[in-house]
């Protein structure tokens, strides 16, 4: 069995050099009496969080992030979807598709009670229960209707537009009757939004020198909703163009993962007086709505009302540069490593 590790804690910005692939023998039984299943792993996600796991010293006290720390040289567990090759738990059986906690690698032992669901088939391609059926869905649902709290016609504004959470949520934002503003890090990025997706409005943050009159421009009426993936500077300019009552999800701050210098500082004065609300959240709070957002999301799917952005690459070795491409921009929609072949 292969497997990708840390050579060390990872302070910065991830390079690939900061990884390298172990192998380990395994078995493909299971020893008698052991409720454990083996699951050889077929998509894995590949998210921004992760680094703030590889960060850390070691204990999971000083994480900042709410999964435990990631050690270095030891397997590091992901969210992805795989088949059963071997099982002594009675809920599954060999050749089961299962979706939930694995490993960057090829196979995992995945003990009693670790978190792991079959995975209906409800006739999707298998890599849609990594990203818009899974955490990334549940995300933007989660975090667009139970914090953002929208109303109608209201004016949305979504920073890492064209990422994972972002396309989906100012998708929809614009199914449920919002006009949408996304930002993006490139041309090809923000094109995409407009034309593919159905966002009212899309521009690339790159080539802003000005953050707070940019988000002027485009919110001349002022911003009832921002959902923040990024932190730092625009947050702080989306704060200064909130209307009164706004509603700010922070939902991610990827621009301050990498620099440890950088965090955001939104003008405190003008949340009280515009009385903003913000509300950090994490998208396993939200499981109540686990069924609606799965209902609602096959529904569009099928409807051909919802795009699904995917960004795959190929075999275990890709898993370093997927995940080092998050912090450079390089996905689109989506990022995943297809590991094997169903
Ligand atoms: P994405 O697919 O959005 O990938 C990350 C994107 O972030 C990149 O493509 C890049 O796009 C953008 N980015 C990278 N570095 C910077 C930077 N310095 N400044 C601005 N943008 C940058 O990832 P996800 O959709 O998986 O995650 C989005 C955010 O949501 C992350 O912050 C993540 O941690 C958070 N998250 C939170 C969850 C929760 O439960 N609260 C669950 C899942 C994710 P570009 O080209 O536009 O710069």
């Amino acid at each position: 069995n292969r497997y990708v590790v840390t050579r060390h804690h990872i302070d910065g910005t991830p390079q690939e050099s900061d990884f390298e692939l172990k192998t380990e023998a395994l078995s493909l039984s299971i020893e008698p009496g052991k409720k454990e299943l083996i699951v050889k792993i077929l998509y894995l996600s590949i998210d921004p969080y992760q680094l703030n796991r590889m960060k850390q010293k070691s204990s999971s006290q000083e994480t900042t992030s709410s999964a435990r720390a990631v050690k270095p040289f030891e397997a590091i567990d992901a969210h992805g979807v795989g088949r059963v090759v071997a099982s002594g738990n009675p809920a599954f059986k060999e050749d089961d598709l299962v979706a939930g906690l694995l490993t960057w690698g090829e196979y995992c032992t995945v003990k009693e009670g670790g978190l792991l669901n079959k995975v209906d088939n409800i006739g999707f391609p298998i890599s849609h229960h990594v990203g818009v059926l899974a955490f990334s869905g549940l995300t933007a649902y989660a975090g667009f209707f139970e914090v953002c709290k929208p109303k109608k016609g209201e004016k949305v504004f979504v920073s890492a537009a064209a990422g994972s959470v972002g396309n989906l949520v100012g998708q929809y934002a614009k199914l449920f009757g919002c006009n949408v503003v996304g930002c993006a890090g490139s041309q090809k990025k923000v094109d995409l939004l407009k034309e593919k997706l159905g966002f009212d409005e899309a521009f690339n943050y790159k080539e802003e020198t000005d953050l707070k009159s940019a988000l002027k421009r485009y919110f001349p009426d002022g911003i009832d909703i921002y959902f923040d993936n990024v932190g730092a500077e625009m947050l702080e300019a989306a704060v200064e163009n909130m209307n009164t009552f706004g509603r700010v999800a922070v939902c991610g701050a990827i621009s301050e993962y990498t620099d440890k210098g950088k965090r955001a500082a939104p003008n405190m004065v003008d949340i009280i007086y515009k009385r903003i609300t913000m509300q950090g959240f994490l998208s396993v709070d939200h499981m109540k709505v686990y069924k609606d957002f799965i209902s609602d999301t096959v529904e569009h799917i099928r409807a051909g009302k919802l795009q699904v952005l995917e960004d795959i690459s190929h075999g275990l070795e890709s898993i370093p540069s997927a995940f080092v491409g998050l912090f450079r921009g390089d996905n689109i929609g989506k990022k995943m490593v297809q590991v094997a072949d169903d």
